[in-house]
């Protein structure tokens, strides 16, 4: 590991100040960074530690959460609101890692954990455009099961490993940030980037700056709602494919309706064109398949990862099929 010095943050403006040093990372709960030191794939000169800092659940007047970026993925879990009003936020962080890595694991780097692409992890014998822009990218013409089908580029076609963010996508979650500047929002579907020809850029962020909060709107059709995980091993293992869902049937036709996909691209994918062949529909098996084709008609599947075209469009109709049957 390369040396750093750490310090932790009195509050927000003493994280945003203390991020303008030379080198300067935040630590949440270092279930991710610090495993990128150990590697060397990450040498921050200096750790911030916001794990301090914002780790309450607030409920807003309208009805919806503003979750602080400290908060523990296990702590956001139980949270009852989550549990209630959320149910797929809930679900999608269980289904992730272990107990405890959901305990120390925080909400601001569970949206920043880098991919599982295991050439990129292969510093010593593989071209990884993301570890090295202009290097080139060995998982194209190699082993690509666990790669993306959907908005890669010839640079890179990794997934983003996060079950939480895939829920997020499909609940309208808002990124709140805070730099220098001042402070902004984005939406979770803007604020991670697809590859194009710099897959090193992960997301919107500006160098320095801090994940404050994420807000979830109040969304009623998110009681209804669904996480399923599909991978090699029913613990410990990243998605091969996931849905996140929410359904809400009106006199017989989908009022509205929510689907994003995880396993699938560089970014959580919140599957718009599914989500418009349903409005207005009756729920069918047959509905929810041609809705997930409409999807999947822009997938490009690689040598080896072909059978992930088919498993989303398989768990997508699962997923939706099962919200159904409880508005029964
Ligand atoms: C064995 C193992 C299995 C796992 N399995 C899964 C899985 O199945 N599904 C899944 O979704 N995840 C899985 N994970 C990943 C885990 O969810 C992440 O490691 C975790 O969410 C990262 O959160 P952290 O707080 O520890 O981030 P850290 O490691 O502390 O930081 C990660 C990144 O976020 C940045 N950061 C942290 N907080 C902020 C902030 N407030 N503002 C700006 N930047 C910030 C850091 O600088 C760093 O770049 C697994 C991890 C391990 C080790
Ligand atoms: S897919 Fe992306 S992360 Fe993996 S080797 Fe290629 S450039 Fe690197």
């Amino acid at each position: 590991m390369t040396p750093f010095v750490y310090a932790r943050a009195a509050d927000t403006a003493d994280a945003v100040r203390r991020a303008r040093q030379p080198g300067a990372k935040f630590l949440g709960g270092g279930t991710n960074l610090v495993d990128l030191m150990r590697e060397t794939l990450e040498r921050p000169a200096a750790l911030v530690d916001v794990s301090g800092l914002s780790r309450e659940i607030v409920e807003l007047e309208d009805g919806g959460l503003r979750i602080g970026a400290a908060v523990s993925n296990t702590a956001l879990a139980e949270h009852p609101a989550v549990r209630t009003r959320y149910p797929v936020l809930t679900r999608a962080i269980v289904a992730g890692a272990s107990a405890q890595i959901r305990n120390m694991a925080t909400v601001g780097g569970n949206l920043l954990q880098r991919t599982r692409c295991s050439y990129f992890y292969d510093d010593d014998g593989s071209a990884c455009n993301k570890r090295q822009p202009g290097q080139g990218c060995d998982a194209i013409d190699g082993f690509n099961r666990m790669h993306a089908i959907l908005g890669a580029s010839d640079s890179c076609i990794a997934v983003h490993p996060s079950d939480m963010c895939v829920a997020l996508a499909a609940l309208d979650a808002v990124v709140h940030l805070e730099s220098g500047a001042g402070a902004r929002t984005l939406a979770l579907t803007d604020f991670h980037r697809l590859p194009g020809d710099r897959p090193d850029i992960e997301t919107m962020l500006e160098p320095g700056e801090l994940i404050t909060a994420i807000e979830l709107p109040a969304l009623p059709l998110a009681r209804r709602s669904t996480y399923r995980k599909v991978r090699d091993r029913s613990s410990y293992a990243f998605a091969l494919i996931s849905v996140a869902a929410a359904l809400e049937i009106e006199d017989g036709r989908i009022k509205d309706v929510r689907v994003a996909l995880g396993g699938v691209a560089h970014k959580p994918w919140r599957a718009a064109k599914t989500e418009a062949a349903l409005r207005g529909r009756a729920p069918s098996e047959a509905a929810f398949a041609a809705a997930a084709e409409a999807e999947l008609a822009d997938a490009r599947p690689l040598e080896h990862n072909g059978f992930k075209v088919e498993l989303a469009r398989r768990t997508i109709v699962a997923a939706l099929g099962e919200l159904t049957d409880m508005q029964a």
